[in-house]
């Protein structure tokens, strides 16, 4: 287990495009697993390549606990819908925002075998993969929210989880 550094906003590293994945090797898993352990480390549901400097299109997500997702190369193949809601984001500490996602969104990814898998996600964990998508393109979730609140102000009193 290695922890990496999350790098936060500022960082030029989290404004640029990432380049594909050749092919997942075990460097690449093992990046990936450092990734989950970093995220498990912060507390997030939710981690980028780029976050830990990086700059390749992959990104691990657990939106429910001990359901972890490993993408590598992913596409958005479909989304539908619009809803709003609340999020964080660990390369923006400290902060919340509210933001238009999907509800709903199939996406396309190599699994951490290399294998292709295509999943359809709803509500808040198709949030959370919109978000993870959005960094390997250099977008942070500042740029579409329509409100940004520090955590201590935040409106409502449940907890926003960080991705
Ligand atoms: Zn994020």
């Amino acid at each position: 287990m290695a922890l990496r550094n999350i790098v936060t906003e500022g960082d030029p590293i989290l404004r640029k495009k990432c380049r594909e994945v050749d092919e997942v090797t075990d460097r690449i898993r093992m990046i990936l697993d450092d990734m989950v352990d970093t995220m498990h480390d912060a507390d997030g549901v939710g981690l980028a390549a780029p976050q830990v400097g990086i700059m390749r299109r992959m990104f691990v997500a657990e939106p429910e606990p001990e359901q972890i997702y490993y993408f590598v190369n992913p596409k958005i193949l479909s989304q539908e819908g619009e809803e709003e809601g609340d999020e964080g984001c660990l390369s923006v500490p400290e902060m919340i925002g509210t933001v238009v996602r999907p509800t709903k969104i199939t996406i396309e990814g190599l699994d951490r075998d290399g294998h292709s898998r295509v999943y359809t996600f709803e509500g808040f964990a198709a949030r959370v993969m919109c978000h993870e998508y959005d960094h390997l393109d250099g977008i942070l979730y500042p740029d579409k929210a329509l409100k940004m609140y520090h955590v201590e102000d935040q409106p409502e009193q449940e907890e926003t989880e960080e991705a």
